[in-house]
């Protein structure tokens, strides 16, 4: 649901955008936490894609997965989390998905490449006449200033990045670890909707506007990206494959456990095994790119968020 907005504080456009995460990082913008900033964005091919005949094998790779931003909040200093509140994501009218060649679970059994457009409108996708469904907007690349590296948006990371996890919608809070002072925060890559696994490379790949409040936590973060839904909070983790992926996220949320809540980390492993979930969030192989796995722990009582606020 589109959360009430009453004010914006400011809207960047499109054509501010980073391709990639570092240390050192221009902000376009520097605001105050609690300012609600409203990012225009692109979709991933930059909008080199508008036809069916628009190959993704025919497209500059260099303008691919714009970030919008970045933006400064001050305060926010190293060691500190940066909240990032999705208040609403708006995608455009229309939308593109494509096979590209040698990527995903498929690949083998299909022509590539190809490009199918989809239409979007009144928040219902049109995959054909008769398949349609309601979207799923998100946000898959989104990301803070690195401790060191410079990485591409193609990649996911200990900043962010391209994430990839379809719970990254409306109303869910990004726990961003700030690695350099005012975090940096871009966001791009959105899609209409997108499954868990991307199995084909893409989501319904989209431009559109996405709205955040900014906050600081400050003296806590975890290792990677946190994020809280109204049920549940996600840890994430990253790999070239998926069990180091998996293994990765465990680790965040049993550290997380252990830290925040105070339990050893045998009752965290113990806990994690018997009530949180473990997910795809992407996997498309083969492909030169990332895995990501979520554990989505629900809140209980004792422990309503991945963080004592
Ligand atoms: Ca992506
Ligand atoms: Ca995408």
């Amino acid at each position: 649901m589109t959360q009430s907005i009453d004010r914006v504080d400011h809207v960047i456009p499109k054509e501010e955008a980073v391709f990639s995460f570092g240390p050192e990082m221009k902000p376009v913008l520097e605001v105050d936490p609690g300012a609600v900033v409203t990012f225009e964005t692109h979709d991933c091919f930059s909008g080199q894609i508008q036809t069916e005949h628009d190959l993704v094998t025919d497209i500059d790779f260099s303008k691919v997965n714009p970030a919008t931003g970045p933006v400064a909040v001050r305060g926010a200093e190293p060691g500190d989390s940066l909240i990032v509140e999705i208040l609403d994501i708006r995608p455009g009218p229309q939308g593109v998905a494509t096979i590209i060649p040698g990527y995903g679970q498929l690949i083998d059994i299909v022509e590539s490449p190809v490009t199918k457009v989809l239409p979007v409108r009144d928040g219902i996708v049109h995959f054909n006449d008769e398949i349609r469904f309601p979207m799923r907007p998100m946000v898959g690349v989104v990301g803070v200033a690195t401790g060191g590296e410079e990485i591409t948006n193609a990649m996911p990371g200990q900043h962010g990045g391209n994430l990839d996890d379809h719970l990254h919608g409306i109303g869910t809070k990004i726990y961003f670890p700030v690695r350099q002072r005012g975090a940096m925060f871009g966001v791009g890559d959105m899609h209409a909707s997108m499954g868990d696994g991307e199995i084909c490379g893409t989501g319904i790949e989209i431009a559109g506007e996405v709205t955040v409040r900014f906050d600081l936590l400050k003296g806590k973060q975890g290792a990677w990206p946190v994020s809280e839904t109204a049920e549940a909070w996600i840890a994430h983790g990253t790999a070239t494959e998926f069990p180091d992926a998996m293994r990765e996220a465990f680790r965040e949320a049993a550290y997380l456990l252990a830290g925040e809540w105070g339990l050893d980390l045998e009752d965290a492993f113990i806990l994690l095994s018997i009530r949180a979930d473990v997910g795809v969030a992407q996997a498309c192989k083969p492909s030169p790119f990332a895995t990501i796995a979520r554990v989505v722990m629900p809140k209980l009582d004792a422990i309503p968020g991945p963080f004592r606020i």
